[in-house]
């Protein structure tokens, strides 16, 4: 469409200027033709000529040869012009008339020698004479030859001059037809540019305009970020990924129907906008509903699937739309880790959160060189025999400042900052270190993250810290969750074979909080499984958890894994989780995080019993 038109109007445009220049020369012709006739020529000629006659019978009565030599000679240059080059309008009848003329003026040469022959001077008047009502006739003929001559220019400039008022009037046309479609595609470009390929929402560039446009207006801000995505995307795979960001798309725009603007601002994160009266308000109406909307499962490839949803969010008269916005994402991290209630609402507190965040980033790089770090052990039981087999290293930070940090919090800063990998080198190096002072065989099990899984460092290291302490390989365990396994999968595989061909026992850790459980049971070379808390603990009345962990155990024991129960507290959920087939557990009700010496009163306490 937009090349016909271009090419119509360029064409139009080529003949505008053919015609144009056509015009041009019809004019210029019809100006010579009016300028330049023999009309005049001839009309001079036959004046001179008449003028001559009247000089011959003057000179003739007063002997006077000046003026019959002045006639003469004015008459012969007129004719020597109109003979040599003829003017526009001249026929070849016209030159026979011209031609005789100038033949006998050229005949009365011996005339103009004083005196004046009477007689030869009548003879030539005679002769001239001759000539004086043709001149006359051709004169009038050349002034209406030129009449028709310019009459017919005049039609034609008519003709060319019309063609070009239509092909002018077809350019506005096409032109005005050009610009409307010149600006509907720049509306497709703005549309496009302001819109999310995927999802058909807004984008980001959109959401920053919607809050230009709502400045010094009472708004409230959403952000949506659903739940482990990476995760989701990288094990489902990116269409159904994005699949999934398709249908959480369509259920905001349809609970956010009220909603001044909706965007994708991100992979995974949507933002709203809500402005006016009660924007709060309506904001907060809009998040119950996203979060009640979300319970209903996601069907993928035949698989029901529940997605889970962080929201943050901020409100206020919008002063500075970049602050509201950043305030409305510092609640959604606030939310993403909390995960408590509905939605998290921007406090200025949180801000203190950050800053105390990236303090802790900043520290950790120093926290293991300046011993601030350290190991305390849980024990793991063989629930058979009460034995403790093992125990989990949990690492402690004893912040100058702050105090005791959990791990729950640095380790994820640490892991976000790449520090873990000095981190947990120092947490292997440790673990060995104090298990070769422990009396008997009991393992220590170390947790292993992503990052560290993905150096390729980690394998000799394991070994040097096993030969430097001589430290039987069997007795150091490696700790790792699925999410771990996902991040780095093929890499993940290769570590964990190296690893295992060392002799460590290899541990899989938070069992059943991940997506891919099953299937990472038979391409991982796993030795133990660790049944999340949360199985554990919920409530153990529930037929439905005893059922998983039942379920989890019977096939354990077909691929010939260990398993250990974790967070067990209460007597009650330890014979459950023995009765449902677990070897193993861990849990306050044994013991809580033990210092080296509270461990070794542990253990010899029980090789005393
Ligand atoms: P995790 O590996 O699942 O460790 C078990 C966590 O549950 C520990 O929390 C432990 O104190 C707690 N726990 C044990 N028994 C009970 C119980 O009966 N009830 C309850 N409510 N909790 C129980 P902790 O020490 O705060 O560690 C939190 C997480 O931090 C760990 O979870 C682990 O993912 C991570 N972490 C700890 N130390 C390290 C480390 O050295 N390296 C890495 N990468 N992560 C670590
Ligand atoms: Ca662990
Ligand atoms: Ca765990």
């Amino acid at each position: 469409m937009r090349l016909v038109l271009t090419a119509v109007t360029a064409g139009l445009a080529m003949l505008a200027v053919s015609f144009s220049l056509l015009a041009f020369r019809y004019q210029n012709r019809l100006i010579e033709t009016s300028r330049y006739n023999s009309t005049f020529d001839m009309t001079q000629v036959s004046a001179e000529l008449l003028r001559l006659i009247v000089a011959l019978y003057d000179g003739v009565g007063n002997n006077d040869i000046d003026q019959i030599a002045l006639r003469y000679n004015i008459l012969q240059s007129r004719i020597k012009v109109m003979v040599s080059t003829p003017p526009l309008g001249v026929m070849p009848s016209d030159m026979i008339v011209l031609q005789k003329l100038e033949q006998d003026v050229r005949g009365m040469q011996t005339l103009m020698v004083p005196p004046v022959n009477r007689q030869s001077t009548l003879n030539a008047i005679n002769a001239l004479k001759t000539s004086v009502s043709p001149t006359q006739r051709l004169a009038a003929l050349a002034h209406s030859r030129a009449g028709d001559r310019v009459m017919s220019m005049q039609s034609d400039l008519k003709l060319v001059s019309a063609g070009l008022y239509l092909i002018l009037l077809a350019l506005v046309l096409f032109g005005a037809l050009l610009i409307v479609f010149a600006f509907r595609q720049i509306g497709h470009l703005d549309k496009a540019i302001s819109t999310d390929t995927l999802t058909g929402i807004g984008n980001r560039l959109s959401f920053h305009e919607a809050l230009l446009r709502s400045a010094h207006m009472e708004c409230a801000i959403v952000i949506l970020d659903i739940n482990q995505f990476k995760v989701l995307n990288d094990t489902l795979g990116h269409d159904r990924g994005d699949r999934v960001l398709v249908i959480v798309s369509k259920r905001l725009r349809d609970v956010a129907s009220s909603a001044d603007h909706i965007a994708r601002i991100g992979g995974d994160e949507f933002a709203v906008l809500y402005t006016g009266a009660n924007a709060l308000v309506r904001a907060a109406s809009y998040c119950k509903a996203m979060k009640a909307a979300m319970l209903e499962p996601v069907l993928i490839d035949a698989q029901n699937m529940t997605i889970g949803v962080a929201l943050g969010c901020s409100s206020g008269v919008l002063t500075n739309s970049s602050t509201l916005f950043k305030d409305a994402d510092i609640a959604l991290q606030h939310d993403k880790c909390k995960r408590q209630g509905v939605f998290t609402l921007f406090h200025p507190d949180m801000k203190l959160d950050l800053m105390r965040s990236q303090r802790l980033e900043q520290d950790l790089q120093v926290a293991v060189e300046r011993q601030e770090m350290y190991l305390m052990f849980q024990p793991i039981i063989d629930l058979e025999t009460s034995r403790t087999m093992g125990f989990e290293a949990l690492l402690r930070w004893n912040h100058p400042e702050f105090g005791l940090v959990s791990p729950a919090e640095f380790i994820p800063l640490a892991e976000g900052s790449g520090h873990i990998r000095t981190i947990g080198e120092w947490v292997i190096a440790e673990a060995c270190r104090q298990a070769k002072l422990w009396p008997g065989d009991a393992f220590v099990a170390v947790n292993v993250s992503a990052k560290q899984l993905a150096d390729p460092g980690l394998v000799a290291h394991v070994r040097e810290c096993l030969e430097v302490n001589g430290l039987d390989a069997k007795r150091l365990e490696i700790e790792i969750t699925e999410t771990t396994l996902i991040e780095n999968d093929t890499a993940a595989l290769s570590v964990l074979r190296d690893l295992r061909a060392l002799g460590c026992v290899i541990s899989l850790d938070d069992f059943g909080t991940g997506y891919a459980s099953l299937s990472y049971l038979h391409r991982f070379p796993f030795d133990k499984i660790k049944i999340d808390q949360s199985f554990v603990q919920s409530d153990n009345e529930s037929h439905d958890n005893i059922a998983i962990i039942e379920t989890i155990c019977t096939l354990a024991n077909r691929l010939g894994l260990q398993i250990v129960a974790e967070g067990i507290e209460l007597e009650q959920q330890r014979h459950v989780v023995r009765e449902a087939g677990c070897d193993l557990g861990q849990g306050y009700l044994f013991d809580r995080p033990l210092k080296p010496e509270a461990l070794m009163a542990r253990l010899k306490g029980e090789v005393l019993a």
